[in-house]
């Protein structure tokens, strides 16, 4: 299915698009996800026929049929990249064609069609071309894509979907954090698991959000910014937080829990390891037990923890509570690791530091 031939997108821009006062208001504050840009790209599949149909359109809402086959079954998978406009006024995405990847593997693991790469580029091209004027000036904003696909057919039968629908819309985004960097509190979820090896948690789909808000729920309640899972076999070996991957820092060797098939493979962790070992530090794979962040913690070797993800970048991880107890990383304050970090990776994304990995894909 990856050998369909790429279609070309129709550009059939809106005649209205926002007045750019309005548009400059939002871009003055504009948060996360709650803005929309003037356009989306839209891309149909179909049984015996492929990709076809793309197109680039007015945002708009879509009508949905009751017994829509997503709406039963959740097949239905997405990304998420940003675009930054750097120091020339020129704007980049960053390492869009892993994104493209995962998106495959991503509809593999559900039986969807894999959309072939360059038709993934070509349409957040097509998007971040068109309104070109909705990427932010402004420090560490960028605007937000967000590709994704799902089943279109229509029936109750339960088996993959013969028709489906990619999509990639786009939202400005802010600095993550307002006043500056701070650390977020975490609940260690031990009643609750989001995957389980074999199971769906290495793709990005919607079914592993669903599975976790009962478990935010119960951090919020608990006092806490976000849950941190742990395996669902054992409850011990940690594995994300939230919808980003985790960092330990023990010194001037990083440790990520190692991708055992339940948890997603981000590309910022896999953008982090490079960047780690270029800064001097080691970075590895491991496991780590909820045992061990506590005991490492009290002992002074695991000096710092941080999570990391497109949307919020680098998260420093402060206090950390769970049925057992309560323990502070550090100081309860960024660590010096997780800030430097931050900034080599934030640096080359926005431009203001070079980019010898060619990860930063220019769009004029
Ligand atoms: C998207 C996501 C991440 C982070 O991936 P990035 O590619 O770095 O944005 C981590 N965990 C989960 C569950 C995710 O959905």
């Amino acid at each position: 299915m990856s050998t369909t031939p790429t279609p070309t997108i129709e550009f059939k821009p809106s005649a209205h698009p926002l007045a750019d006062a309005e548009r400059e208001a939002i871009l003055a504050d504009p948060g996360f996800g709650r803005h929309f840009t003037d356009h989306m790209v839209t891309v149909r599949w179909t049984e015996g026929r492929g990709w076809h149909d793309a197109q680039l359109v007015p945002y708009a809402p879509l009508s949905i049929d009751p017994a829509n086959m997503t709406l039963h079954y959740a097949q239905s998978i997405f990304e998420g990249l940003k675009a930054y406009r750097r120091p020339d006024g020129s704007v980049a995405t960053f390492r869009p064609e892993a994104n493209a990847k995962r998106f495959q593997a991503s509809a593999r693991r559900l039986a969807m069609p894999e959309l072939p790469v360059e038709t993934f580029i070509e349409a957040c091209d097509a998007l971040v071309t068109q309104d070109m004027a909705w990427v932010p000036q402004h420090g560490e904003q960028s605007l937000y894509l967000r590709p994704f696909m799902f089943a279109t057919e229509v029936g109750l039968g339960v088996r993959p979907a013969g028709e489906y629908l990619f999509m990639v819309i786009a939202s400005p985004a802010g600095a993550y954090f307002k006043g500056g960097v701070k650390p977020v509190s975490v609940w260690l979820s031990e009643d609750y698991v989001r995957a389980v090896k074999g199971g769906i948690g290495a793709v990005k789909t919607g079914g592993n959000y669903a599975a976790s808000l009962v478990a935010q729920k119960e951090a919020d309640a608990k006092g806490c910014d976000q849950v941190v899972w742990l395996d669902a076999v054992e409850h011990r070996w940690v594995e994300e937080m939230g919808g980003m991957n985790l960092y330990f820092v023990y010194g001037d060797r990083i440790v990520t829990p190692e991708l055992t098939g339940s948890l997603l493979p981000g590309v910022t962790r896999d953008s982090l390891f490079t960047l780690a070992r270029e800064l001097g530090y080691t970075a590895e794979e491991g496991r780590i037990s909820s045992e061990d962040w506590r005991r490492d913690t009290g002992n002074g070797t695991l000096t710092e923890v941080f999570a990391c993800g497109t949307a919020a970048v680098i998260t420093p991880v402060g206090t950390v509570k769970s049925r057992s107890g309560e323990w502070t990383q550090g100081d309860g304050q960024p660590g010096e690791v997780t800030l430097r970090l931050r900034k080599a990776l934030l640096d080359l994304q926005t431009g203001a530091a070079p980019d010898p990995y060619g990860w930063m894909h220019e769009l004029g």
